[in-house]
């Protein structure tokens, strides 16, 4: 097996650093020894996923919107491009700030990652696939997206910033990277923001029912934070250009998600099914061969464990957020 690439940073610059996989990433950046600069506006993000951070010598904060400009005090050696809004009902909400971050703020993130001759990593997404018709999902498919559905502020913001990464690249070489990750869940997610894991969960804690989309069968692939984690900093440590594939290839479908939710938090919970949203992908699975292959990297998180962990942090910290 190969083993993970991986290489030590001076100074990081990360783009969304407050939010879900920002934080953690942050908080790993920080344990390999890196100093951190994190810069959000906090539009999805909380204060509380980096408050304990803020202690640490090497961790600066700056509070501004990428979109309208990136200065920071001392040049990076690393730029991890995340900020975005990334769950459903947030980028419906936010439907321009989405398509600005995904587009003036790639490029500024791009710019300050080529002046300060810094590796750029931009975090895309498995939404670029749209609603698939090839499943599983490897680098080459082109996807299928509705250029003008509700879902499309996203995904083409996300396909924009990969055309415009590639694009600085050829033009003046800058050292980019693209991960598309899929669907991410852990520790920190809001209980509102309308993603799967997140709303079961706090469902079932609160005892209420499940609400599962549609006929519950179509399917999603999650991959605990921690594997995401491993798997992106492996691709920014190797010099990879990608896109490559972040995920879990095991498929799960909605209901099974729901039951085992149900299951794992002990829960009375029965399960609902609501009407499903427009555009919402049937299926969603990951190849990560060009993952295994070129960074050695492969999850290792199981579901069970990984929702384990997510019940036990929304029972302790879990805010209604
Ligand atoms: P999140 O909403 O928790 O985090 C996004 C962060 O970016 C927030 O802290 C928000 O305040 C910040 N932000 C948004 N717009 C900004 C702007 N213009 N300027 C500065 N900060 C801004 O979402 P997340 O789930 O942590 O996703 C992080 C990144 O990973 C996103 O780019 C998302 O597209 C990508 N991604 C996430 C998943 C997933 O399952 N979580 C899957 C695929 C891709």
């Amino acid at each position: 097996m190969t083993t993970a690439p991986s290489r030590s940073w001076k100074h990081a610059v990360v783009t969304g650093g407050a939010g879900f996989v920002g934080s953690h990433l942050c908080a790993a950046l920080l344990d390999a020894g890196t100093a951190v600069t994190c810069v959000d506006d906090f539009s999805t993000g909380r204060p509380e996923n980096i408050a304990p951070l803020l202690e640490q010598p090497r961790f600066t904060l700056l509070q501004a919107n990428v979109a309208e400009g990136l200065r920071v005090k001392r040049p990076p050696d690393l730029v991890l491009h995340f900020a975005s809004p990334a769950s459903p009902a947030d980028y419906l909400r936010l439907p321009l700030h989405t398509m600005e971050t995904g587009s003036l703020g790639t490029r500024n993130a791009l710019d300050l990652a080529h002046c300060a001759r810094a590796r750029f990593v931009l975090a895309s997404t498995s939404e670029v696939y749209g609603d698939p018709q090839q499943n599983p999902q490897d680098e080459r498919y082109w996807g299928n997206v509705n250029p003008v559905g509700p879902r499309s502020v996203y995904d083409e913001a996300k396909r924009f910033g990969e055309a415009l990464t590639t694009a600085h690249a050829e033009t003046h070489g800058t050292d980019t990277c693209i991960v598309r990750l899929f669907n991410t869940y852990g520790p920190r997610m809001r209980g509102h923001d309308g993603r799967a894991v997140p709303t079961f969960v706090r469902q079932a804690l609160a005892g209420e029912p499940l609400t599962v989309t549609g006929d519950g069968r179509q399917t999603r692939s999650l991959c605990y934070v921690d594997d995401t984690v491993r798997g992106v900093l492996a691709a920014a440590a190797h010099g990879m250009r990608g896109p490559v594939n972040i995920g879990n290839p095991t498929e799960i479908t909605m209901f099974d998600l729901a039951r085992l939710v149900v299951e794992l938090a002990g829960s009375p919970s029965e399960i609902r099914f609501i009407e499903r949203p427009v555009d919402d992908p049937a299926v969603r699975c990951p190849d990560i061969t060009l993952a295994r292959d070129k960074l050695g990297w492969d999850p290792q998180v199981r579901a069970e464990e990984g929702l384990r962990r997510t019940i036990a942090w929304f029972r302790e910290d879990g805010t209604d957020g």
